[in-house]
């Protein structure tokens, strides 16, 4: 069976993990019709904003895109691409699994979390405005029972078809009382409907300390949208950093994949950064299309070359330095090759 799937390379290193993701998917010998599409600032010239009609179009033929990561001007400019394109297609789920894989140098070998990020509200809905010039500045923080209570489904329904045992809701409902407090309480409700998942909350300060010393106590974390995005790196962090953490983008009906990195500009077009979460993310689309076999086989020669670490980038090796690092291309002809 053939599949159209919505591919927007990205910038910075986007174009290169973008076409390792490619080729190692192509490896496959699953029949797969990308529709290349472009967004970020470089079409803001030809189209006069950097997420076009026709981009979001796309996917919503399609129903499944995969993204490499884009580039959002810091203080200033046009709002985050990868944000627009999550709210426009209601893409309220963001699944960021967290394994340790066996020759990654980090403090524990055996880490297996998933973050469940809320992705449409929160901090990022892009409401924002100076109060007094240059003296005082306010962004508004928005939490519905509507969206916490289906990310918090989401959560629990993960946790259940994937055999998983506890979901902890992470909050500051301490200090956020009447948002997180909402959140929260959302959160206890819906669990009630999972009796046979354990469920409990924690503090996100708190949670944050003992994710780094104690990753082992938690299973599947659900958050919203900011703490997602802060403790999703944290817990990259955890199982050898943002170049091998996959994501994904879910909606009730369409789906994005795409790595949790952004798009290290200093090192774009210098066939250096590591492709994995990005071919990684690739083995999450083919699960969600049903493709469990070419999936698994993508995890597993992703397993083998890491595990060898020989054909590795830089990032992967014990000194930032090492010489006999390899290139993105060059990883992903060795995945490709385990195949
Ligand atoms: P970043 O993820 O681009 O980089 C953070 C650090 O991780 C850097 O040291 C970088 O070199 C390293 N890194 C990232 N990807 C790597 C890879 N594949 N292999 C090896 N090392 C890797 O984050 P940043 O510097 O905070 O952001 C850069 C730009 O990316 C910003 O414009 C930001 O808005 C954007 N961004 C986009 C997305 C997205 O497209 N979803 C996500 C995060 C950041």
């Amino acid at each position: 069976m053939g599949y159209t799937v919505t591919l927007i390379p990205g910038d910075g290193i986007g174009a290169e993990v973008s076409d390792a993701m490619r080729r190692v998917v192509e490896a496959t010998g699953v029949d797969i019709t990308w529709d290349e599409q472009q967004a970020g600032a470089d079409v803001i010239a030809e189209y006069g904003t950097p997420l076009p009609d026709h981009v979001v179009e796309s996917i919503q033929r399609n129903r499944v895109g995969i993204k490499g990561p884009i580039t959002t001007p810091i203080g200033t400019g046009f709002r985050s691409v990868n944000v627009a394109l999550r709210q426009r297609l209601d893409l309220y789920a963001n699944l960021r699994p967290a394994r340790s894989l066996r020759g990654v140098a980090a403090a524990f070998s055996d880490v297996d979390l998933v973050i469940v990020r809320e992705n449409t509200e929160g901090m990022y809905v892009g409401i924002e405005h100076e109060v007094i010039k240059g003296e005082a500045a306010e962004a508004i923080r928005i939490i519905t029972r509507r969206a916490s209570e289906r990310i918090v489904r989401f959560a629990f329904e993960y946790a259940r078809t994937n055999g998983r045992k506890l979901v902890t809701a992470v909050h500051k409902g301490n200090i956020l009382k009447i948002t997180d407090g909402l959140f929260l309480q959302t959160a206890h409700q819906v669990a009630a409907d999972y009796p046979d998942i354990a469920f409990n909350d924690r503090i996100v300060d708190n949670c944050a300390m003992q994710l780094v010393q104690r990753p082992h106590e938690y299973d599947v974390l659900v958050m919203t949208n900011l703490f997602g995005d802060i403790i999703s790196d944290l817990c990259s962090g955890l199982v050898g950093g943002l170049g091998v953490a996959p994501g994904a983008n879910i909606g009730d009906d369409i789906a994005v994949f795409e790595p949790v990195h952004g798009s290290a500009p200093k090192y774009a077009g210098q066939n250096k950064v590591n492709p994995t979460a990005t071919i990684r993310s690739g083995a999450m689309m083919l699960r969600y299309l049903g493709e469990i076999e070419a999936a698994d086989r993508i995890d597993a020669a992703v397993a083998q070359v890491i595990g060898e670490g020989h054909q590795v980038t830089y990032d992967l090796k014990a000194t930032r330095d090492d010489p006999t690092a390899v290139g993105t291309r060059e990883m992903a002809d060795a995945i490709i090759a385990a195949l």
